[in-house]
């Protein structure tokens, strides 16, 4: 029988830690904060979005919220973006989407300063994580790796299969499993033999966004399932990507839905603004002369 991966007691043990940190900061004179902006009324986006603001008051983190009518202009859009850019008191800057359809996504998070991209979508972010060299990673694949982890299996020389390729879960998904020497395949909507290909690996991660597709006789016995998809079920609740009660009695280890990924990405977004915070202050603390440093 699998062992549950709990992304709840994970996640509160990070947020602890995020918690510490943004104290240890705010000794030293630094306060961290997290800007969101929202555009129009998707009932879900607003719900991610109070999730977010709740977190940011959990651990001590300001947060702005600038929640802006559907028919905001692009123009209007990339002026907050530029201002927020701008402003020093803001560390990190994140844009939910989806956005209305008449605003150019690409557009609004190619404006977002990469120092400020706490999402880690900026082409900049995307292309330092392509080569390995990276202030921020993107949170739910971020939050996937820290599951993994906590079960304590190295990826080093394990099969690895990411089943999706989107920009925000599955492509940067495989680079983190390859930068820990994982030997990764990608599948998509695509791919022929896709239970073959799930039944070679040794660390499965499900984030394709249709409910039940990973059943049991897909998974090889003991690997370690993550499971990203969020998805509604015939009675309107939520479930994931993988058919837990087929899953449960072959896998090693398999995330639940919810409690599994779901609340490491937010955790790993606070981390991240933290992190931006820090890096920031360190680059203020340089450019000022030597005389008015403070301890780096
Ligand atoms: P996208 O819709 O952008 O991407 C889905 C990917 O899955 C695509 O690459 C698609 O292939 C692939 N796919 C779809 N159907 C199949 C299939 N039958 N077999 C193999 N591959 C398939 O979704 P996201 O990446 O944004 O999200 C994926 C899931 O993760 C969603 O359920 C989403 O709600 C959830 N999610 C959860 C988060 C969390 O915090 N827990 C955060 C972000 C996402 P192709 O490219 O060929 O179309």
């Amino acid at each position: 029988m699998a062992q549950r991966i709990d992304g709840k007691r994970i996640s509160a043990e990070l947020r602890e830690q995020v918690r510490r940190e943004v104290a240890l900061l705010g000794g030293q004179g630094i306060s961290v904060c997290l800007a969101v902006m929202i555009v129009g009324e998707d009932p879900a986006s607003k719900i991610y979005v109070r999730n977010k603001k709740k977190a940011c008051e959990e651990l001590g983190i300001q947060s702005q919220e600038y929640a802006l009518p559907a028919e905001t202009s692009q123009e209007a859009l990339l002026d907050l973006v530029e201002q927020l850019n701008q402003d020093p008191a803001v560390n990190g800057i994140l844009v939910q989407l989806p956005l209305p359809a008449h605003i150019d996504e690409k557009s609004v998070l190619e404006a977002i300063s990469p120092k400020k991209d706490v999402d880690a979508f900026h082409p900049i972010n995307v292309g330092r994580i392509m080569i390995g060299s990276y202030d921020f990673l993107p949170c739910t694949p971020a939050g996937c790796m820290e599951l993994i982890h906590s079960t304590g299996t190295e990826v080093s020389g394990k099969r690895c299969v990411v089943v999706g390729r989107s920009n925000i879960v599955g492509k940067p998904m495989a680079m983190l499993l390859l930068h820990e020497s994982g030997t990764v395949t990608v599948c998509h909507s695509r791919t022929e033999n896709l239970a073959e290909i799930c039944r070679s690996a040794d660390i499965l991660v499900a984030a394709a966004g249709k409910a039940g597709l990973i059943t049991g006789d897909m998974i090889k016995p003991g690997a370690v399932v993550i499971d990203v998809g969020m998805n509604r079920d015939g009675e309107g609740g939520l479930c994931g990507d993988v058919d837990a009660a087929s899953a449960e009695p072959v896998a090693g280890w398999l995330t639940p839905v919810p409690g599994g990924v779901g609340p490491m990405t937010i955790t790993m977004l606070m981390r991240n603004t933290v992190t931006a915070a820090r890096l920031q202050w360190r680059q203020t603390a340089r450019a000022l002369p030597s005389s008015t440093r403070q301890g780096d």
